[in-house]
């Protein structure tokens, strides 16, 4: 699913935030991206997303190269394939949760109705089913953060990318949204999740470190869901 081979991000100005970087991430993984603050972290989420492009090396998501795409293939990619969670929500102020998450489906060329169908069913995967027409202000943290989950597997993304998705919350709701990327993984999604979140991070298959820009990817405990062979005893 994520292919990184020799990956290297220079921030103009001269920051090397990520160095000789390489990841493989199987379809089906759970894994944790950990490390201190101004490590790297979301310099390779964002690498990852294909919001941004390496400085040098090679980037496949899905199997395709990144740094070979134009703009707008990126997009396309980005828009088929990559879902997005973010610690602070990001939700539109004001608007319903159903239409939060039925506007994850605006560049999908879904019409407006089955856009609404479909994410009711996403908000009642994400246990929200009875909260379709509040609005942000109208529920907790929580609950925001689960519409904004909601939003970001509308369009059935292979890979969810998820920065800080409990960063704030408070712990019940925390482990509440781990319990729900944990569900969606099962369920055959590709999930990638920056925390700072000891205990969240430890309760996944795989930790992938970052240190000084350097990635240390680790190895994943368990097979990838989806796969038939039996589970490798260590
Ligand atoms: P983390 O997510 O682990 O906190 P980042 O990936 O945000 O780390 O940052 C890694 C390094 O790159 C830091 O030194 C940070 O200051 C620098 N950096 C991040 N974004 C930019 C940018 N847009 N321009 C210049 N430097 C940046």
């Amino acid at each position: 699913m994520v292919e990184l081979s020799r990956v290297s991000k220079t921030y103009p100005g001269g920051v090397n935030a990520l160095v000789d970087a390489d990841l493989d991430i199987r379809t089906g993984e759970l894994a944790a991206i950990v490390g201190p603050s101004g490590s790297g972290k979301s310099t390779l989420l964002n690498l990852v997303g294909t919001l941004d492009r390496p400085t040098s090396g090679v980037v496949r998501i899905a199997g395709h190269d990144v740094t070979t795409l134009s703009d707008r293939q990126l997009s396309a990619l980005r828009a088929s394939t990559i879902g997005f969670v973010f610690q602070q929500f990001h939700l539109a102020a004001g608007v319903s949760a159903l239409d939060n998450v039925a506007d994850g489906l605006l560049y999908a060329g879904v019409s407006r109705t089955r856009r609404r169908r479909l994410a009711g069913e996403a908000l009642d995967r994400v246990g929200l089913g009875h909260r379709l027409w509040h609005r942000p202000h109208e529920m907790s943290g929580g609950e925001r953060q689960r519409v904004a989950i909601a939003r970001a597997v509308v369009g059935a993304p292979a890979l969810l990318l998820a920065d800080e998705p409990t960063g704030n919350l408070d712990t019940a709701a925390g482990e509440g949204i781990a319990f729900l990327l944990r569900e969606l993984n099962t369920a055959g999604t590709t999930v990638v999740i920056i925390t700072h979140d000891v205990e969240l991070a430890a309760g996944l298959p795989r930790q992938i470190r970052v240190r000084d820009g350097r990635v240390h990817a680790g190895t994943s405990n368990r097979l990838p869901c989806g796969t038939q062979e039996e589970a490798v005893t260590p």
